[in-house]
């Protein structure tokens, strides 16, 4: 199964991703967690290309910089992973090009999905985690924790589009895509995505 975990930052993607690879792991499934953009070496290296703030690169570079490293990525260690029977776990995929590039940066939708489909030669995740909340009070939380921010100067408006944009999908891949409140207390957080798992795995 391919399971993409999905959401603004600092929405708890990262540690959420860790719990469930434990708990999947306690259960006897062979686990591959990984991310994007990154997860391969060359894609790692154009995620230090992409993120770079003093490149200040436009819409449409970034967007195939990002398409160039999920490529990579998939044929380096998704496929192979999903050929040889294992679960594979990755912090962000193809929403987050439709999130950032489409609705933040404003290209075209349509495009980005025929990009993305280019990209992945169609691979899509059996299930998507979207982990939302008011980015006010992700904020509010992570302060609270004492994390320092490395995104804090996007500001309130970016992150609001960003939530917005998340949720817009939800509504468009019901199917796929499962809310989840992460708002909740950690330990809640990690049940929710636990239910949502199992009844995956199951079915
Ligand atoms: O999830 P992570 O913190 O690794 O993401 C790094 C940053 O890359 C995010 O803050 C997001 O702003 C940005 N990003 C993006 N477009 C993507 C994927 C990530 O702008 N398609």
């Amino acid at each position: 199964y391919f399971i993409t975990l999905e959401g603004p930052d600092g929405s708890g993607k990262s540690t959420q991703l860790e719990l469930i690879a434990e708990y999947l792991r306690q259960n006897g499934r062979e686990v591959v967690c990984t991310r994007e953009p990154g997860g391969s070496e060359a894609a790692e290296r154009l995620r230090q290309l992409v993120l770079d703030p003093q490149l200040a690169i436009d819409a449409r570079t970034e967007t195939l910089l990002y398409l160039a490293a999920r490529a990579d990525h998939l044929d380096k260690v998704v496929r192979p992973a999903l050929a040889s029977g294992k679960i594979v776990l990755c912090d962000r995929f193809s929403d987050s090009t439709l999130v950032y590039q489409g609705f933040v940066r404003g290209l075209p939708l349509q495009e980005l999905l025929q990009l993305n489909t280019f990209a992945t030669g169609g691979l899509e995740p059996d299930l998507t985690l979207l982990l939302d909340g008011d980015p006010l009070l992700l904020a509010g939380r992570r302060s609270q924790r004492g994390v320092t921010d490395r995104f804090e100067n996007e500001g309130l408006a970016f992150q609001l589009k960003v939530r917005q944009g998340f949720v817009e999908l939800s509504k468009a891949y019901p199917q796929r895509i499962r809310v989840i409140d992460a708002l909740q207390e950690q330990e809640s957080v990690r049940g929710c995505l636990i239910s949502e798992l199992e009844a995956l795995l199951k079915g």
